[in-house]
């Protein structure tokens, strides 16, 4: 054993895109739950998810999520297993009936694996498609042809690989689901002009393979009733998500992190924050454009994951490596891609932004 127990080792900057960064405050409070739960004497990884502390727990969490989405009644808000990729195919099973079309925004990376999924399913139509300007943009209305009568329009609101993000939801006459994992609770949003939302917990919520749906009921209804239980959103919906033994432990750490936002000025203050983040990264690569390249059109910007490119692939080892010298974690672009990315999910402090900001200034001066 190193240390005694209660003392902590020293911490990075974590600038992952998931699992990413979570607020130190919840990490402590976590820390001693883990030993005991609310003074029960059992951890919470070893308690019981048919007691009533654990239905109280998830019932506030559910409460938190609602008051900080601003939706009422007739909105499911489910916690789910995933993480988002099930969630590709789960969508389709429950919603694109046989004779009907998913009609979908091709925006990215994400959007490419969920549409490949859905196809598995039923009949898709892509509305948009950014592959031959390289996913540089989200589309404006002009620029997406909606299939007639479709079940829904699936799209991304944040492009966590190519740093593009959506300022408003997409219009549209038909349904709107939202894969939001890059950035559910990171600012303000028009929720209510969804019909489902769902988003994996790990960048911006909490652990890794849970993801949080927030569903309209009345869609919900329209769901296919002969899935696999586990499947089914509605099942889900009934069971209040406990249809069998659920991911009691994500569940605890998302209600911590509602909580969190809520002490921290709710989606207002998350946007606030995150914008302020954002700009200081912005604003050192609009100061040094031809070192920091950025491949993302300024009105599609992603307050939450800023990819860019060096000059060479040599700068951009020596860049990762001399990040991770200085204490700095999760700079590496997403694999397909490779470059940097800087992400800054909500636990992401305003404060180790400016050390890496200052950081990269000097890496650049130097470079
Ligand atoms: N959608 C988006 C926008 C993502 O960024 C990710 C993961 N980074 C996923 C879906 C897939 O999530 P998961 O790994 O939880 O299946």
């Amino acid at each position: 054993v190193n240390g005694t127990p209660g003392e902590l080792s020293p911490r990075a900057d974590n600038f992952a895109a998931g699992p990413a960064a979570l607020p130190e405050e919840v990490l402590l409070a976590v820390r001693d739950e883990l030993w005991s739960f609310a003074g029960t004497g059992t951890g919470i990884l070893e308690y019981g998810h048919r007691t009533e502390l654990f239905a109280r727990t998830l019932g506030d969490a559910r409460e938190a999520a609602r008051r900080l989405l601003g939706l009422g009644e007739e909105f499911e808000i489910l916690f789910l297993p995933g993480g988002a990729t099930l969630h590709f195919a789960m969508v389709p099973m429950n919603f694109l009936a046989k004779g009907t079309v998913a009609d979908h925004l091709l925006t990215g990376t994400w959007p490419r694996k969920c549409l490949a999924e859905a196809k598995k399913v039923g009949a898709t139509a892509v509305a948009f498609d950014g592959t031959s300007t390289a996913f540089d943009h989200v589309p404006d209305a002009a620029e997406i042809r909606p299939a007639a009568d479709a079940a829904y329009l699936h799209y991304c609101s944040n492009n966590t690989v190519e740093g593009t993000q959506f300022a408003a939801p997409p219009a549209s006459d038909a349904p709107l689901v939202c894969d939001m994992t890059g950035d559910l609770f990171t600012r303000r949003f028009p929720h209510e002009r969804h019909a489902l939302t769902y988003a994996a917990a790990q960048k911006n919520l909490g652990p890794s393979g849970a993801v949080l749906a927030i569903a309209r009921k009345n869609f919900l209804a329209r769901a296919n009733p002969g899935l696999p239980t586990m499947l089914s959103y509605a099942e889900h919906a009934k069971a209040g998500s406990v249809l069998n033994t659920p991911n009691v432990f994500a569940v605890h750490v998302m209600g911590h992190m509602f909580r969190w936002i809520e002490r921290n000025g709710g989606l207002t203050g998350m946007e606030r924050r995150n914008r302020d983040k954002a700009s200081l990264v912005y604003g050192l690569m609009d100061a040094r454009p031809e070192f920091f390249r950025s491949v993302v059109r300024r009105d599609s910007r992603s307050m939450v994951s800023v990819p860019f490119r060096l000059p060479t692939a040599e700068l951009e080892r020596e860049l990762l490596a001399a990040s991770e010298a200085a204490g700095f974690r999760g700079l590496a672009g997403h694999h397909s891609i490779g470059g940097v990315r800087v992400s800054l999910h909500n636990a992401v402090s305003v404060e180790a932004t400016a050390r890496l900001v200052e950081f990269l200034e000097e890496f650049a001066r130097r470079g």
